[in-house]
């Protein structure tokens, strides 16, 4: 894509009431644009991130079986009543609404009801489970505080992802292959090293759940770790009983400060009981179908990455998510550029080409506020040498190689 085509700009000062580093990069940058407290729209760059960071996802949940589908907004209050959930007193984050022709309707918060309501249509027997169907949709929560850019919003992108199996035994079989995809995910994008699969007391319905916590100082959450037993303690729930179910007595901790980024819940038939989903066995008895959740925020793993990676100069993407594999610059040289742009983008390389009439300076300090992972210059310099000259977003260094040696280091 060529600079003088994205609309967006890159900004010094990042709006006086945001706090958050990630919402601070990312509306400098040019990713995002802030609506309202806790409300962002994704511009190009934004989009493309998202993106990325959702097809890996699909990856993992396709890899694990399951099936992506794309549900309502909008919600049916006679459903939720059913669990008890529509009750503001209950739920305390609801965003609600009228309809002209009369009744209330609410913007989920979450989709287990209506789920299970569906699939009402389609299990009926043994043979119908297990099924994982998944999707990546917008959530509203009307969030007490939202101080923490993308991390927190009040209308974001959630993958969240629904088992429904035969038994509790085989929900358990499936949360550890979920816990191997959340971990794959967590790598891909680039923080699988400070994040753990952390325990915590679960709701009423399963004793523990599991939350996968990322190291950093701009969590709202505090984990006890122990890097030994790469097993993390929520803060709160950190009691003799947890350690002694885990056998984690006598470990080290460490306390540290963590942004939960993914979760996952044994829901037994809590949901399929209120809502009627059963299954008839291989001996025509009913029973009740057993449930799982297993949630990511997208927008919340966004704004972690760019939290934990970035540095002075601006955001450092990893090379998995980032918008653009290539930034090339043109420092006066636009007819050389254009050649190399045009090799690059055949071999499918993503080429941002800033092709803009503006200072070498403005150029090298966008290129680093926005963080594409190679950094490419094109001037007379280079030119006269017949190379170009490569710098990583990581690395201090720049190098004169050739456009061929750059495609295979690709
Ligand atoms: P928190 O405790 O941080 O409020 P939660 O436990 O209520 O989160 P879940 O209902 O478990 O959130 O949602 C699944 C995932 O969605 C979370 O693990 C988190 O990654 C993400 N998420 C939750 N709330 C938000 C939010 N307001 N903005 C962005 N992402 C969110
Ligand atoms: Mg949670």
């Amino acid at each position: 894509m060529k600079q003088s085509n994205l609309f967006t700009k890159t900004r010094k000062e990042a709006p006086k009431d945001e706090e958050s580093t990630n919402a601070k990069l990312l509306i400098r940058a040019g990713y995002i644009n802030k609506e309202m407290a806790g409300v962002y729209s994704y511009l190009p760059l934004g989009l493309r991130v998202l993106e990325k960071i959702s097809d890996i996802i699909r990856e993992e949940m396709d890899a694990i079986g399951g099936s992506e589908i794309h549900m309502t907004t909008l919600q049916e209050k006679e459903i939720w009543e059913k669990t008890n959930r529509w009750d503001d007193e209950v739920v305390d984050n609801w965003f609600k609404t009228n309809l002209k022709s009369g009744g209330e309707l609410g913007l989920a918060f979450t989709h287990e009801e209506p789920l299970t309501h569906i699939m009402k249509n389609y299990i009926q027997s043994y043979r119908d489970l297990p099924v994982f169907p998944y999707q990546i949709q917008v959530k509203f929560r009307n969030e007490l505080r939202a101080k923490s850019g993308i991390m927190r919003g009040r209308e974001f992108l959630m993958k969240d992802m629904y088992s429904f199996t035969k038994s509790a035994e085989e929900t358990d079989a499936f949360h550890l292959e979920a816990q191997k995809a959340y971990m794959n995910i967590f790598d891909r994008v680039g923080i699988g090293e400070r994040t753990f699969l952390t325990v915590s007391n679960g709701a009423s319905f399963s004793k523990y759940s599991h939350e996968f916590q990322t190291i950093s100082d701009a969590g709202e959450d505090v984990i006890h770790l122990s890097r030994e037993r790469n097993i993390a303690v929520n803060a709160d729930d950190y009691g003799p009983e947890i350690l002694k179910d885990f056998d984690l007595e006598g470990i080290e901790f460490e306390e540290v400060k963590s942004v939960e980024v993914g979760d996952i819940y044994k829901l037994g038939t809590k949901y399929s009981d209120a809502l009627g989903l059963s299954y008839t066995d291989e001996d025509g008895t009913t029973h009740p179908v057993d449930m799982g959740s297993y949630g990511i925020g997208i927008g919340r793993l966004m704004g972690t990455v760019v939290e934990v990676l970035s540095d002075e100069k601006g955001i450092v993407w990893p090379e998995s998510i980032a918008p653009f594999q290539v930034h090339l610059l043109s420092l006066g040289e636009d007819e050389a550029a254009e050649k190399v742009y045009a090799t690059l983008t055949q071999k499918g390389i993503e080429v941002l080409f800033d092709d803009r009439d503006i200072s070498a300076g403005a150029k090298f300090a966008d290129s680093e506020l926005i963080g594409i992972p190679y950094r490419v210059v094109v001037s007379a310099n280079t030119e006269k040498e017949e190379k170009i000259e490569v710098k990583k977003r990581t690395e201090e260094d720049e190098r004169l190689i050739s456009v061929e040696e750059l495609i295979s280091q690709l």
